[in-house]
């Protein structure tokens, strides 16, 4: 079984963001990006399925620029088999990449894809269902296990108050949640040895895929700017300046 695990490269979660001045977007100049945490998670879990004979082969796929490369060879050195690059200046929004990637699944037929439950760049939370609803398979979201038995799927799902554990037929759409598992560091050799594993370079337009955008961004701007906190000497302190506040136990 073949499992397909799409990454995207945002602004590494360590960064913090900068607004543009003219309040288009995030300035992305010079900052560090990394493979969105969640994908790294979904890379994670493909490579232990094939340490456990579940998997043949885990191809990881990018949509974005030339950098993107740089983030399909962090998968790469994590174990990943190949890569494919959808190469595209433009971001590309939730329905085109579903598109792109039902594609690559038509082609491919994997057992299972395995993607983040949400990119940390702009917090769609859409590709993984919207790519259930094309292909017409099953979706488990918000994994926090998952457990391939035969032909079908265990995935265990984060829910309010909760855990819910779906069991799907291959194939199958699976997001992943943060507890899922923790992702492995790529060791030096590894990096080394995924510089010559295959990654193959494509474009939106070899699907047959048109990626002009139906959503404009009218306006970005910075969090509203906490105001400074105050110190106080002890807690007669704290209590008078509670009481002054109206606040009563
Ligand atoms: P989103 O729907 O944008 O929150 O993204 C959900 C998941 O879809 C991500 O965690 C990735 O697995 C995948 N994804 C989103 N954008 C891309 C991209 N440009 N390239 C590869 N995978 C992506």
């Amino acid at each position: 079984m073949k499992i397909l695990v799409p990454v995207k490269r945002v602004l590494d979660y360590n960064v913090k963001p900068r607004v543009k001045a003219d309040g288009t977007g995030v300035d992305l100049a010079n900052v560090k990006m990394s493979m969105n945490p969640f994908d790294e998670i979904g890379v994670e879990e493909a490579i232990r399925l094939k340490e456990k004979g579940v998997a043949t082969e885990v191809i990881a796929v990018s949509v974005g620029p030339a950098k993107a490369q740089e983030t399909l060879r962090t998968a790469l050195a994590m174990g990943a088999d190949r890569a494919i690059l959808v190469q595209t200046d433009d971001a590309v929004e939730p329905l085109a990449l579903a598109k792109i990637f039902k594609a690559i699944a038509d082609a491919e037929q994997p057992g299972l894809v395995i993607l983040g439950k949400q990119a940390i760049d702009d917090d769609n939370n859409q590709t993984g269902q919207m790519l259930a609803a094309l292909t017409g398979w099953a979706q488990g979201t918000f994994a926090s296990a998952v457990n391939v038995e035969g032909d079908s799927v265990n995935v265990t799902r984060e829910v309010d108050g909760g855990l819910e554990t779906v069991k799907l037929k291959l194939p199958a759409i699976v997001t992943t949640d943060l507890r899922l598992n923790e992702p492995r560091y790529a060791s030096l050799p590894n990096i080394m040895k995924a510089k010559s594993k295959p990654l193959d370079t494509k474009t939106p337009a070899d699907y047959g895929v048109d990626t002009a955008p139906r959503v404009k961004v009218v306006k970005v701007s910075e969090p509203p700017v906490r105001s400074a906190g105050v110190k106080v000497a002890d807690v007669d302190e704290l209590v008078a300046k509670l009481k002054a506040l109206g606040v009563h136990s």
